[in-house]
C-alpha cells in the first residue's frame, strides 16, 4: 500500500489536525535522541495523534489487515532509536492524549493517558502529598507512556526503583486491534498476584508488544526533608568501598552519584566557579531524604563514614548549600559535551549497567578504551546502583571520529557484558543494542521471541527494536 492510501485512510479514522502528512512534519518524526539511529534515518509515510482507545483500536485494526509498521511514539526522548520508524509506516504519537484522568488519594495511585509528561504528573500530585517515584533527567520532555514501555528510572533508582515497581496495571491495544486491561479488570488493589503478570510483560517492552494506552500507577508519600553528603577521594577505589560501607551500615540513601576524574575536569572548564578538588579520582554525592530526624541521622552517619577515606566531606540540609553541592553533579552532562570546543556529547554506550563490585575497575577500563580509539571520554553516573554514564565527545560531522566512535561504544558494551553487567541499565534496548540481545539472554531471548510472535504474528509492532 503507498503512502497517499495509508494517509486517506488515517484521515478517515482521526480528525485532519491528528494526521501529520507534510514531509517536513513526517521527517521530524525519523530520529529520536539516540546518535547511532540519526546516522540512518528513515521518514514515516504518516505520523498520527489519536486520542482515544477507540482511534489507537481503528488504527492497529487497519494497521494489521494491511501489514504496516506502527511506532509509538511519547516526546522521542529515549537514547536508542526506540520510536525512530525504521521501515517507514505509520509513527503513533501518543503525546498530545496526556490526560490526568484520576487521582485517587484513598488508594495511593493515580491513572493516566500515556502522553502525561512525567514532571506535570509530579507537579499535580504534590497538591495531595504524593509523587510518583522514578525520576528521569528528561523528568521535564518524558511522557509516562514513554517511561513505562522504557522502564525508565533516574538517580534515586537506587532507593526508589524504577518505573516498573510502581504500576498497577496497564491498558494496551494489542497489535490486531484488541484491548487488554493488565493487574485486573477492575482492581483498584496495590496488591495483586492473580495470573501471569501482563503488567511486567508489557513494562520495557518498547513498544514491540502493544500500545499502552491508560497507565495505573502506585504513588507514595511525598518526603519531608532532604539532605545531601559531598565526600572527595583521591583514590577512585575509595568511591565504591564507601558507598558498600554506607550500606553495609544499614543505611539507603536516596541517590549516590559518582563523577571520576574526566567528570571534575569537565565541570571545572565548563563552570570555573564550582571549583572542584581536580586532584581528585572521584566525587561521591550522597542524597538521603525522608522525615527529619531519619535525614539528620543518615546524612551525619553518611557523612562519619565517608570521613575514613575521603579527603574532603561535607554534609548539609541548608536548601542553598545543598544547590550549590549537587551544581557539579546537574552540570555534568551540559559539561562534557563541552570538553573540546569542536565536538558534541553523543548519546551511545551511554548507560551500562555494572555489578557494584566492578565500578572503579569498569571506569579505568572505559578511560583506557577512550585511549585505545582516541575518543574523550566523560564519566559519571548513579554509583548506588552501578548505573554508569559515559559520554563520548566527537565532531559528529567527521566521518573518521564517527567510526571510532561506534568502535569505541562497541567495545564499552561487550565490557559491561563481560564485567557481569548489562549494556543497558537505564534507557533500553531499542534498535542500537539489538546486536547484543543474544549475548546477554542466550536461550532466553528465543522465549522472548515466542512472546513477540504470539502478540504480533505479523510484525508490524515496531519492527527491527528489542529483540
Ligand atoms: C536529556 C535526557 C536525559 C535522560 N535521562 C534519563 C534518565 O535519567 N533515566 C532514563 O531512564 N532515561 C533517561 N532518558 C531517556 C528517555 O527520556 C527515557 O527513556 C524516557 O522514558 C522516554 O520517554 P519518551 O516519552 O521520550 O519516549 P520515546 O522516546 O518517544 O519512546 C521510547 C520507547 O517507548 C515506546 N513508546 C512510547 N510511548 C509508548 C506507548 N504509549 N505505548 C507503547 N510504546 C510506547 C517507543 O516506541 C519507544 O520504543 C533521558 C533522555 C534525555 C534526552
Amino acid at each position: 500500500m503507498d503512502k497517499k492510501e495509508i494517509r486517506r485512510a488515517m484521515l478517515k479514522i482521526l480528525d485532519q489536525d491528528q494526521v501529520l502528512a507534510d514531509d517536513l512534519d513526517v521527517m521530524y518524526y525519523s530520529y529520536d535522541s539516540s546518535f547511532l539511529t540519526k546516522l540512518e534515518k528513515v521518514d514515516p509515510d504518516v505520523v498520527v495523534l489519536p486520542r482515544s482507545t477507540e482511534q489507537v483500536q481503528q488504527i492497529m485494526r487497519f494497521a494489521f489487515e494491511n501489514g504496516i509498521p506502527v511506532t509509538p511514539r511519547g516526546a522521542g526522548t529515549g537514547e536508542t532509536g526506540g520510536a525512530a520508524p525504521l521501515s517507514g509506516g505509520i509513527v503513533m504519537d501518543l503525546c498530545t492524549w496526556d490526560e490526568i484522568v484520576e487521582v485517587d488519594v484513598a488508594n495511593m495511585q493515580v491513572i493516566v493517558r500515556p502522553g502525561v509528561i512525567h514532571a506535570d504528573l509530579n507537579e499535580h500530585l504534590a497538591g495531595y502529598n504524593l509523587f510518583f517515584p522514578p525520576d528521569p533527567g528528561s523528568s521535564k520532555m518524558c511522557t509516562i507512556g514513554g517511561m513505562v514501555a522504557n522502564n525508565a528510572s533516574g538517580l534515586r533508582a537506587v532507593k526508589y526503583g524504577c518505573t516498573e515497581q510502581y504500576i498497577l496495571g496497564l491498558e494496551v491495544v494489542l497489535p490486531n486491534g484488541e484491548v487488554i486491561i493488565t493487574g485486573g479488570m477492575k482492581s483498584k488493589a496495590i496488591k495483586n498476584v492473580s495470573g501471569l503478570n501482563l503488567t511486567k510483560l508489557m513494562v520495557g517492552s518498547e513498544g514491540i508488544l502493544g500500545v499502552i494506552t491508560r497507565i495505573r500507577l502506585r504513588c507514595w508519600p511525598k518526603p519531608k526533608a532532604r539532605g545531601i553528603v559531598m565526600a572527595v577521594f583521591p583514590a577512585l577505589d575509595d568511591a565504591p568501598a564507601t558507598v558498600l560501607d554506607v550500606y553495609q551500615a544499614g543505611i539507603l540513601p536516596s541517590g549516590v552519584e559518582v563523577l571520576d576524574q574526566s567528570a571534575i575536569r569537565a565541570v571545572n572548564q565548563f563552570k570555573p566557579e564550582i571549583a572542584l578538588p581536580e586532584e581528585a579520582e572521584a566525587i561521591l554525592l550522597f542524597e538521603v531524604d525522608g522525615n527529619p530526624a531519619s535525614v539528620d541521622w543518615e546524612g551525619s552517619n553518611i557523612a562519619d563514614i565517608a570521613r575514613r577515606r575521603a579527603s574532603q566531606v561535607e554534609w548539609t540540609t541548608e536548601p542553598e548549600r545543598m544547590t550549590a553541592l549537587w551544581e557539579g553533579r546537574s552540570v555534568t552532562a551540559t559539561a562534557a559535551a563541552r570538553v573540546r570546543p569542536d565536538g558534541s556529547r553523543v548519546f551511545a554506550g551511554e548507560d551500562i549497567s555494572i555489578p557494584l563490585s566492578q565500578v572503579a575497575e569498569t571506569l579505568r577500563k572505559i578511560r583506557a578504551l577512550g585511549k585505545k580509539h582516541g575518543v574523550a571520554v566523560v564519566n559519571y553516573g548513579h554509583i548506588g546502583d552501578g548505573n554508569v554514564h559515559t559520554a563520548p565527545v566527537i565532531d559528529p560531522e567527521n566521518p573518521t571520529e564517527v567510526e571510532k566512535v561506534k568502535k569505541l561504544v562497541h567495545d564499552i558494551h561487550l565490557l559491561a557484558i563481560e564485567s557481569g553487567g548489562s549494556t543497558t541499565g537505564e534507557h533500553g534496548v531499542g534498535a542500537v543494542r539489538r546486536r547484543y540481545a543474544e549475548l546477554e539472554h542466550g536461550a532466553a531471548l528465543k522465549v522472548m521471541q515466542a512472546i513477540k510472535t504470539a502478540l504480533d504474528p505479523k510484525g508490524i509492532m515496531n519492527p527491527g527494536k528489542l529483540i
